[in-house]
């Protein structure tokens, strides 16, 4: 009996007491809102979405090297001498083609730690926060907006133009070490010259003689090639 009533006490206490509460909200401020139709005003400053303005991006890849959990991928192309890529809106000249440019969003941990290094400013924290998915992959936001097209274009022009460089670095490179052959050949004729005139005064064996100037003419013979090699290559890098 005594049991009875305490439960009865128990649960008459509770309901009032749950009642009371509802009750007191009714009357109170609301904090909740008709989401989506309405939307709360957020905090300044709020982490929910990076964002990334490729106009300004100069593929230096601070804030790749800043993230703390490797959500950012990014990948550069050189550009060419002749290629002009602008500058950005801080005035920094663009020198790499930008051709990815991926950030995880499922993966970011929102530290921001990628914002504050970037030179141009340029990848910040946004108000979008309406991005979930059912698929992951659809967390992977691209930035970069050059087509596969114009990526082949880019590496192909810059491969050739490497290849350009490196023949004429070679050719001067061959041309310098022929020049300085010739030199030497040049010098050393000088010394024969002397050489000649000596043995000439000197009347020594016909033997002797007939054999150094066999020499000698062989050693012209080949610094003549050379010359000849040397102005062929000079040629063919003017061309
Ligand atoms: S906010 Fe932090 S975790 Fe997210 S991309 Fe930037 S550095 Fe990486
Ligand atoms: S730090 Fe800024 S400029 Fe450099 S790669 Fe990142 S977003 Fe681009």
């Amino acid at each position: 009996m005594v049991k009875l009533l305490n439960d009865t006490y128990t649960t008459f206490k509770t309901i009032f007491t749950g009642m009371g509460i509802t009750w007191g909200h009714l009357f109170r401020r609301s904090v909740t809102v008709q989401y989506p139709e309405v939307r709360d005003v957020l905090p300044q400053r709020v982490r929910l979405k990076l964002d990334v303005n490729m106009d300004d991006c100069i593929g230096c890849r601070l804030c790749e090297r800043a993230c703390p959990v490797e959500c950012i991928t990014i990948g550069t192309i050189k550009s060419t001498d002749d290629d002009d890529l602008g500058e950005t809106s801080t005035g920094h000249k663009k020198k790499l083609w930008v051709n990815e440019f991926d950030i995880d969003m499922a993966k970011c941990c929102y530290c921001e730690l990628c914002v504050h290094p970037c030179p141009t400013d340029c990848i910040t924290m946004v108000e979008d926060y309406e991005y979930s998915s059912y698929d992951r992959n659809d967390l992977i936001f691209s930035f970069s907006d050059m087509t596969p097209e114009q990526i082949e274009a880019a590496q192909v022009k810059l491969e050739q133009e490497e290849e350009e460089k490196k023949r004429k670095k070679e050719e001067a490179r061959k041309a310098k070490e022929m020049k300085k052959a010739a030199e030497a050949a040049e010098a050393g004729e000088a010394n024969e010259g002397s050489a000649e005139a000596k043995e000439g005064t000197g009347g020594g064996g016909d033997t002797d003689a007939e054999a150094a100037k066999e020499a000698r003419r062989a050693e012209r013979e080949a610094r003549r090639a050379a010359r000849k090699a040397e102005r062929e290559a000079k040629k063919k890098s003017e061309d």
